[in-house]
């Protein structure tokens, strides 16, 4: 999210920025731990019209950017098997077609068909848009952050940010590990640690850590998955698979497969220490959903966090309480997909340009109010 914020903000003439990073690398927070899948298959109007604009700077990241990037479009296939979720399903898919999506509600046999081996028992339907896909963090974080120092922004690593200075109620500086930056804007781009960043200038940002693993496989035996042994019970293709009532996924990782599942036990915390006693909670399911996976070995796990905000929305503008504060967080394990829009919108807001987007869903005071309506293809 700074990454981006920064390249559109320098985009637009605005290059007396600098942004700020705690470790020693870039895309090492929950953007370089997440699974890179990319999909226009959500629920929030607000969140298809993201991943239309997101996805689209993707697909062309290097004319416009400047750096090539990895982005494999072999499709998202939503497995449902609930008769509630089916209902909500069905409503998704017709709300992103009337957006332009090609998405279709598919039968089991359709299902297996996109993806090889998967399980069919007790499928009810499959969602399955050909036009999602997967796509590199890293090489999008680092081409948007180079691409705005050669634009003029600075870029300050092994930094971090210990408190926001406060003249008559607006910012006015940015302390940090190697001093004081005067400033009458910040924004808060810090992902899981926003909340700690709102405490500095005595705001509540409403995010919070969750810890989230990723898991990497290969055949038992070791090689890779693409043998004449597996063909038939291990998609070919990079195509990403979640079944939506466990929600456990999988998709293809180089030689091996990488899956992952949420822990309905797990409570907000910064631990990211890999729980191996959460594996075979995943591996249970896995291996109902894709046989083939009771022949496979863990050859590499970590845990990372998801950021999550109570109705699963972003926080994408100026906070209301203090002026100068801007803030793009919280977007609930579905952010790096969504980075690209986010921060031209956020770069327009502050640059006094009309960002051509209804910020109302996404907006700090929503929580003051009651019954928003939240995202509910939360992976
Ligand atoms: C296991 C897992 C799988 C996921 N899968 C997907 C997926 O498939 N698709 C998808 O779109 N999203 C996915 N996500 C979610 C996605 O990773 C996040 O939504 C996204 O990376 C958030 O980006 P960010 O820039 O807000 O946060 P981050 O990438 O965490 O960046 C915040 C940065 O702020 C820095 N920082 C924090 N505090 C300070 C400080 N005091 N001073 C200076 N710097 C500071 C951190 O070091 C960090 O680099 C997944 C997440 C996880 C954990």
């Amino acid at each position: 999210m700074g990454a981006s914020v920064a390249w559109h903000l320098a985009q637009r003439g605005m290059t007396n920025v600098v942004l700020v990073e705690r470790e020693a690398q870039l895309a090492t927070g929950s953007t370089g731990r997440n699974a890179g899948g990319v999909r226009h298959q959500f629920s929030h109007p607000a969140n298809i019209a993201l991943s239309v604009e997101s996805i689209a700077m993707m697909a062309d990241f290097e004319s416009r950017v400047g750096t090539p990037v990895d982005f494999h479009r072999d499709g998202y296939l939503f497995l449902i098997s609930k008769t509630s979720s089916v209902e909500v399903f069905e409503r998704n898919v017709a709300l992103q077609r009337r957006h332009g999506i090609d998405v279709q509600w598919l039968g089991a046999d359709e299902a297996v068909r996109l993806a090889p081996g998967i399980s069919t028992e007790g499928i009810r339907g499959a969602a399955w848009c050909a036009a999602d896909g997967v796509a590199d963090p890293n090489g999008v974080t680092v081409g948007f952050a180079k691409g705005a120092q050669a634009l003029g922004v600075e870029v300050v690593r092994d930094t971090e940010v210990t408190g926001i200075g406060l003249t008559g109620g607006r910012v006015s500086s940015v302390h940090t590990s190697r001093g004081a930056i005067d400033t009458p804007v910040v924004v808060n781009a810090a992902g899981p640690w926003a909340k700690g960043i709102g405490r500095f200038c005595g705001v509540d940002v409403p995010v919070e850590p969750e810890r989230r693993h990723i898991f990497i496989a290969t055949p038992e035996q070791g090689g890779s998955w693409d043998v004449p042994a597996f063909e038939g019970r291990m998609p070919r293709s990079k195509v990403l698979v979640i079944d939506f009532d466990t929600s456990f996924y999988f998709h293809r990782e180089g030689p091996g497969v990488l899956f992952g599942m949420g822990d309905p036990d797990e409570r907000p915390g910064f631990d990211i220490t890999v729980r191996w006693d959460f594996l075979p909670k995943v591996t249970e399911v896995a291996v109902r959903r894709l046989p083939v996976m009771a022949d496979a070995a863990v050859s590499h796990a970590w845990a990372g966090l998801y950021e999550m905000t109570p109705d699963h929305n972003p926080i994408i503008g100026p906070h209301h309480e203090v002026e100068g504060f801007q803030i793009i967080a919280g977007f609930s394990g579905h952010g790096f997909q969504h980075a690209p829009a986010a921060g031209r919108i956020l770069a327009d807001l502050m640059t006094g340009h009309d960002p051509q987007f209804d910020l109302s869903p996404f907006a700090a005071d929503r929580f003051t109010r009651a019954g928003t309506a939240g995202e509910h293809n939360v992976v």
